[in-house]
């Protein structure tokens, strides 16, 4: 039996591959972009009045000219308009392209307009700072050309918003592998259906498919009972199709345990089975030429803590999400487990005020207790070279839930 960081060590030496895509950018929130984002106009892309009121010639004020004939409007999303008249002003809008023969921008706080004869004038109270004052030059924020975000980058929205402003209306992104999530067991029965007393419904498939959605992956779902030749062809195709293959039970001490045999009988070898480990020792994990197999112990606690534990830090280092280091936390209590075995403990975290983790045990009944799941955030992993572990000690962390 081997310890958890060699289990971890095996999965990551196996690669996924993993294919671009070309997807509509509203769907790429999260994915991983696949080509560089390159500006393709200056930005901003002309001299944008950054304020409501008027654009004039600074020089005129300077030579004393305080009342301003309006001679029209600039609107933001209008063509550029060139003033006239020497000596007058423009309105202009916030968002608009400042006026040819204008360089100077006085918000509205800071004139008065009025009606005076034929004529509407804009005039002065406030002088103005400075000439240039309230227009954002053109290529001031960026230049044409400029790279804004680089291939491998998890695309957040703000690299969503660059997207749209340079005119990507789809993105290039790593493209999920196509997953197979199997339940095994006789005594599973769909969710939609009433169970017979000594029946359950099957939760752990569409645990671990929730999971998978935070990655944007979608799975096939597949039950299989535990019949030896179901079980032998039904994998036939399912191994043949998918690359990625995540099973739940049928893989302890039983009688009817028939997976990890059936997996081996169809060309998937064995890379470990069984972690010294709690929950989820029985842990079966392989590969053929075309799949990677995590094939989890059915207990619905045991499938949750090696779901977050190995499939989904592996997965997104496939993907290329992640480049943070380990999350740790720290106990607020003390803590004993005498077994010779990693213990995931199940954890409440708090952010204390000093922006430190703290993570507080949420007592269950064990591995079939998936309810208490619900109280807690993560699991803290206790070394199994340890049995004491106290208050204010710092342990990796794996989150299931956004803090
Ligand atoms: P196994 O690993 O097949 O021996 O299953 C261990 C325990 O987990 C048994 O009590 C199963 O009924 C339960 N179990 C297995 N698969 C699921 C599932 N998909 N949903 C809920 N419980 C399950
Ligand atoms: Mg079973």
């Amino acid at each position: 039996m081997i310890g958890v960081s060699e289990a971890s060590d095996i999965i990551n030496g196996i690669k996924l591959k993993i294919e671009t895509e070309k997807l509509d950018i509203s769907e790429t929130v999260g994915m991983i972009l696949r080509e560089s984002i390159t500006l393709d106009r200056d930005l901003p892309p002309f001299d944008r009045v950054m304020m409501d009121g008027i654009a004039i010639q600074y020089d005129k004020w300077e030579q004393g000219q305080s009342v301003f004939p309006v001679e029209g409007l600039q609107k933001a999303g209008g063509p550029k308009q060139v003033m006239d008249g020497s000596g007058h002003c423009m309105e202009v809008m916030t968002g608009a392209i400042l006026p040819g023969k204008t360089d100077t921008v006085i918000r509205y706080e800071d004139i008065e307009i009025q009606q005076q004869e034929k004529e509407t004038v804009a005039v002065i109270q406030k002088s103005p700072k400075a000439k240039g004052q309230n227009i954002h030059p053109k290529g001031t924020n960026r230049p044409k050309g400029d790279l804004v975000a680089n291939e491998g980058m998890v695309l957040s929205p703000a690299e969503i918003g660059v997207a749209a402003t340079v005119g990507k209306t789809r993105l290039n992104v790593s493209r999920v592998p196509e997953v197979a999530v199997i339940s095994t067991g006789d005594e599973l029965v769909p969710i939609s259906q009433r169970p017979l007393p000594h029946q359950i419904r099957r939760s752990n498939a569409y645990t671990i498919s929730a999971a998978l959605r935070e990655l944007h992956m979608e799975a096939e779902l597949f039950h299989l009972n535990d019949d030896r030749s179901e079980i032998s062809k039904r994998l036939d195709d399912i191994l043949k199709k998918f690359e990625l293959v995540i099973l739940s039970g049928g893989v302890s001490k039983g009688k009817l345990d028939y997976i990890p045999g059936i997996l081996e009988q169809k060309g998937v070898e064995k890379l470990f089975h069984k972690v010294r480990q709690r929950p989820g020792k029985p842990f079966w994990f392989g590969k053929s030429e075309e799949s990677v197999v995590f094939a989890l112990p059915g207990n619905p606690v045991s499938t949750f803590s090696c779901c977050y534990r190995y499939v989904m830090p592996w997965l997104k280092k496939q993907l290329g999400i992640s480049k943070r280091n380990q999350l740790m936390a720290q106990l607020t209590v003390n803590y004993t487990f005498e077994k010779k075995l990693t213990y995931f403990l199940q954890v409440k975290v708090e952010i204390n005020d000093e922006g430190i983790m703290k993570a507080t045990p949420v007592k269950g009944k064990g591995s079939s207790d998936l309810a208490n799941l619900c109280k807690g955030d993560g699991f803290l992993e206790l070394p199994e070279d340890q049995d004491h572990f106290k208050a204010g000690e710092s342990y990796p962390l794996f989150l299931y839930r956004t803090l």
